[in-house]
């Protein structure tokens, strides 16, 4: 288990525990816990480690140990497999460079002792069936990932015990305090956020619950999605999409139950869910360069670079940014949205990252530092959404030309003014200020969830 934390709907899981009943062997669930992860702080780590205690939790209950190990996966995991003498190993799938190297890494060491199966439980339709190449936009993967619903989009099966008790080398104890405290402690910069409840049942409530779920209650106001003075109007499930804590199949199965009250909010949603996320899936499967400026198709890349040397009106430095000292009172807000809510409206993420790219020397610095702040202070960062929303709105990916202008060249250009047309800017800015208020004072009284850090902006680059 690496990308998708959860014991409910998991096909990785699923698939294993059924290969486990047919061979009449038992079944153990492996996490490698690495140190270092794509500028991870306190934030995600903390995140990601309390949804796996719960996943440890829930595993239990259907008799299947949990074992975390610290290293790299390319020697723990092949350890364990010989320890156990396995027979099969599983994993689930990722896109991005990083997961892809540490599941090769492993296969290059496992493949003559164990058969290896690759699950991919994150999307809908399975990455390699919904396109066999790189995709050109949203018109172009929907008909393919649509007509596959039929085959996909269906019923899980229940989660059951594999039918043999382990018998192998047993599962340790882990400190889970210990262990979130040590990660807390590391990534203190960043700290954790007190708003979203990790972990696969508060995903479920998050989804399904009565009070404030978002298909039982909140779906109505999807349709405001693209106002950010209005945050209900979004899921709010990226971080639990993120950490795998729910799958996007269960999501569209909840979604669509209640199609018939609101078709186009219900529509909307899956268009997003869907065909949106299994295109960034796409791209960061097929494109290597999936988070730089090669990456770009060259319509694009040749426009950026005859405008790279246009004057900028006004240029910040990286601290400014950082800092959110600029000049325009809306991307401030947006950019502490994100340092101290954790999670940038989706709307503003698009003017956000377009600003970068006016306010930097070049493309390149604007789409590292957009990339940067992203995977740093997002608590769905480092995900294929996030590579590919900084590459859509610096390097125009899946999107088209636009009347050419400075500095942006053919890339669609946002402004102030179109905001102020489109959304109470004003009362946005002013949301914000009181959530940083309200951060801060929590902060300081240090009743965080855990981590009493507050965020230190720094200019530690990558
Ligand atoms: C510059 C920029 C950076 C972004 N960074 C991230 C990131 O780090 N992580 C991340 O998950 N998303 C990112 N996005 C995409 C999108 O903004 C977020 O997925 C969305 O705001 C998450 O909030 P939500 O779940 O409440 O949204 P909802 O509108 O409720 O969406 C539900 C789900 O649909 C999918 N989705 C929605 N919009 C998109 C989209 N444009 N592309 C692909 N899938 C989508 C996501 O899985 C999302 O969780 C970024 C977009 C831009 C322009």
């Amino acid at each position: 288990m690496s990308r998708d934390h959860r014991t409910r709907d998991n096909w990785a899981l699923l698939h294993a525990i059924s290969q486990a009943r047919t061979k009449g062997v038992p079944v153990a669930v492996v996490f490698n816990l690495v140190d270092k992860f794509l500028d991870a702080k306190a934030r995600h780590f903390g995140f990601m480690l309390r949804g796996l205690q719960v996943v440890e939790q829930n595993l239990k209950a259907v008799g299947i140990p949990f074992f975390i190990f610290r290293g790299k996966a390319e020697d723990t995991v092949p350890s364990f497999i010989e320890r156990c003498n396995a027979s099969l190993l599983v994993m689930d799938y990722s896109s991005l460079r990083i997961g892809r190297q540490w599941r090769k890494a492993v296969c290059q060491k496992v493949d003559s002792v164990v058969e290896v199966m690759e699950v991919d439980a994150h999307n809908v339709v399975p990455i390699w069936c919904a396109s066999d190449k790189l995709e050109y936009g949203a018109r172009t993967i929907r008909t393919k990932i649509q007509r596959q619903l039929s085959e996909f989009l269906t019923e899980y099966p229940i989660l059951e015990s594999s039918g043999k008790a382990w018998d192998s080398e047993p599962p340790p104890c882990i400190q889970w305090d210990s262990l979130i405290a040590d990660v807390l402690r590391e990534g203190a910069e960043v700290p954790e956020v007190s708003w979203c409840e990790p972990g696969e049942d508060a995903a479920l409530e998050a989804l399904m619950g009565k009070a404030t779920g978002f298909v039982n209650i909140r779906i109505k106001n999807y349709e405001n999605r693209n106002d950010p003075s209005k945050p209900t109007g979004l899921s709010g499930l990226s971080p639990y999409l993120h950490y795998g804590h729910i799958s996007a199949q269960r999501c569209a199965l909840e979604a669509r139950k209640v199609r018939k009250m609101h078709p186009k909010a219900v529509d909307t949603f899956l268009e997003e869910l869907i065909v949106r996320g299994g295109l960034a899936e796409n791209f960061c499967h097929y494109q290597p360069n999936y988070d730089n400026l090669n990456g770009a198709w060259s319509w694009a890349r040749e426009s950026l670079m005859i405008h790279a040397t246009d004057k900028r009106e006004v240029l910040y430095t990286y601290e400014e940014l950082e800092n959110a000292k600029t000049h325009d009172t809306l991307w401030n807000a947006a950019q502490l949205e994100m340092v101290y809510y954790g999670k940038m409206h989706g709307y503003m993420r698009m003017y956000w990252a377009k600003k970068i790219l006016e306010w930097t020397t070049g493309p390149e610095e604007a789409l590292a530092t957009a990339i940067y702040l992203n995977d740093k202070y997002e608590l769905d960062g480092r995900d294929p959404n996030g590579y590919v929303g900084c590459m859509w709105s610096i390097c125009g990916i899946h999107d088209q030309g636009w009347k050419e202008r400075p500095v942006f060249g053919k890339i669609r250009y946002m402004n102030l003014a179109g905001c102020k047309r489109k959304f109470n800017v004003d009362g946005y800015i002013m949301n914000v200020n009181q959530m940083v208020a309200k951060t801060k004072k929590r902060l300081r009284d240090g009743t965080a969830s855990s981590s009493t850090a507050k965020p230190v902006l720094t200019t530690n680059r990558r």
